[in-house]
């Protein structure tokens, strides 16, 4: 009797990047069986182009263009509660910070005030080993050209200290970097 033979994607196609991706967040796709209960419990799901459900949808679709370029995945708070709920055990959460990984890579962000963000804050980690709001603010405003954006917000919360006008520099900061230099000798961002 002949075997079935095994579909193997071709490199570079839509389902060789979706299988990269589910790779990449420990999760299998065909799993979801569309009943929704990540969506219902989604909090931001109300701001989404397309809320969880159709972001797994998209990819059973073969659909990857139009997952990588949503900004539901970038408005995807990480909040993990799509993951809890989910009764076929799929990691969307997971899913989502995978789709943003191979997105960035792409160069597939159409919002640049979404690159400068996301650059602004990893920036930030790397030289001083945690988040530095500030100069999240001042990378932002810059790259976005325009400098003085919520500024009548952030000046008075660093005069009251609830923002830091120097960052602090923890401990652990040089293991910190080096998990960057790690990441991209891997070939990532
Ligand atoms: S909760 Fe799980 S099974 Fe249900 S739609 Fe979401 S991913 Fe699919
Ligand atoms: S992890 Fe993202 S997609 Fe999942 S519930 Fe939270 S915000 Fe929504």
């Amino acid at each position: 009797m002949k075997e079935a033979a095994t579909h193997i994607p071709l490199p570079g196609s839509d389902q060789a990047i979706i299988a990269h991706i589910e790779h990449e967040a420990h999760t299998n796709i065909k799993s979801c069986y569309q009943c929704g209960k990540c969506s219902a419990g989604c909090p931001v799901a109300f701001a989404m182009d397309y809320p969880p459900r159709q972001i797994i949808r998209l990819l059973q679709l073969d659909l990857v263009d139009e997952a990588l370029k949503a900004d539901s995945i970038w408005i995807c708070a990480s909040c993990e509660t799509c993951s809890a709920r989910c009764p076929r055990n799929v990691d969307i959460a997971s899913l989502m910070d995978a789709l943003r990984r191979e997105a960035l890579a792409q160069g597939k962000i159409t919002d640049k005030k979404v690159a400068a963000f996301n650059a602004g804050f990893l920036g930030g980690v790397k030289n001083f080993g945690r988040s530095f709001e500030a100069g999240i603010l001042l990378y932002h405003n810059l790259k976005t050209g325009q400098l003085f954006k919520d500024m009548e917000l952030g000046l008075p919360m660093m005069q009251r200290g609830k923002v830091e006008v120097m960052p602090h520099r923890t401990k652990g900061r040089s293991e910190v970097k080096a998990i960057f230099e790690r990441v991209a000798q891997m070939g990532g961002e």
